[in-house]
């Protein structure tokens, strides 16, 4: 085996983000190492659970308003994780059956179950990508994005909870930046990130489970992740927390801003 062979195989001896997140989710593809490391974390931050739930809530919600509302009929989704149904293209082609989707993850794993986000309708098309937000260009160049976005046309770039695997010296406005530069004028930036506005020393606790586990992380501020909109106009209510953006009516207690704690919000490109 080559040594890029062996890179790209599936490591189980170390935690990993995408498998940590899916157990935080209720699923069951992770290994011990990750479910570990994810305890380890509830143990600091018992409301993961909540924080993660509400991130696929908001990535739900945010996707229904920008197909009824803004008429966007394509998405760029980056960390798009192990699929957890219902994915963004089913939500998408739930209200536009004819709903584009292209995924991208550099975690193998997902790739490894990247059949299951193909599943679609007659009428749309999903594809996905294996690669790194770190390198934009190869990812814009991929010729499985060309054959499903139509960059003449609007696109909605998702980020959900993804930035924070990307620290201020990888430059994650600059990435960001690059990503939309290539999108036309009505396209949107969909994103939500993780914080410790409202609970600083638990997120330290977090920041530490994760970079021990060798995973480098950046949770920001509320004005950090407001940065990532610069340029664009935000849709009301602007950046909120993640339970807070266009709720639907709920008949639970709703849980708090610390128990989220995540920044979210959507701006459309002038
Ligand atoms: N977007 C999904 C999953 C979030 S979990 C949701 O919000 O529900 C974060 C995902 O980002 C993981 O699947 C992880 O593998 C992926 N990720 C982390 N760093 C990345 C990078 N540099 N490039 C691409 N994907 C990355």
């Amino acid at each position: 085996m080559t040594h890029s062979q062996a890179a790209r195989d599936i490591d189980t001896s170390r935690p990993h983000s995408a498998r940590m997140y899916d157990y935080y989710l209720g699923g069951k593809d992770h290994f011990e190492v990750d479910k570990q490391a994810a305890e380890r974390v509830a143990e600091a931050y018992p409301a993961i659970f909540v924080c993660a739930r509400e991130n696929r809530a908001f990535m739900h919600r945010a996707t229904r308003v920008l197909a009824r509302e803004h008429g966007i009929r394509q998405w760029l989704d980056i960390g798009t994780g192990i699929p957890t149904e219902p994915n963004l293209h089913q939500v998408a082609q739930s209200v536009v059956p004819d709903a584009r989707v292209v995924y991208a993850d550099n975690d193998p794993l997902v790739l490894k179950y990247a059949e299951r986000l193909m599943r679609s309708t007659s009428e749309g098309r999903t594809t996905y990508i294996e690669a790194d937000v770190n390198d934009p260009q190869t990812l814009l160049t991929a010729p499985e994005l060309a054959e499903v976005l139509d960059l003449s046309r609007p696109v909605a770039l998702s980020l959900n909870a993804l930035m924070h695997f990307v620290t201020d010296a990888q430059d994650p406005y600059g990435i960001v930046r690059r990503l939309l530069d290539v999108l036309p004028s009505g396209s949107a930036l969909a994103l939500s990130h993780c914080t410790p506005d409202f609970d600083p020393a638990t997120w330290q606790k977090v920041t530490d489970i994760y970079t021990s586990a060798g995973t480098p992380v950046q949770f920001r501020s509320r004005a950090d992740v407001a940065r990532f909109f610069d340029g664009l106009e935000l849709l009301e209510p602007g950046v909120t927390v993640g339970h807070r953006w266009r709720p639907d009516a709920t008949d639970g207690d709703a849980p708090t801003d610390a128990e989220v704690s995540l920044w979210t919000g959507v701006g459309l490109k002038p």
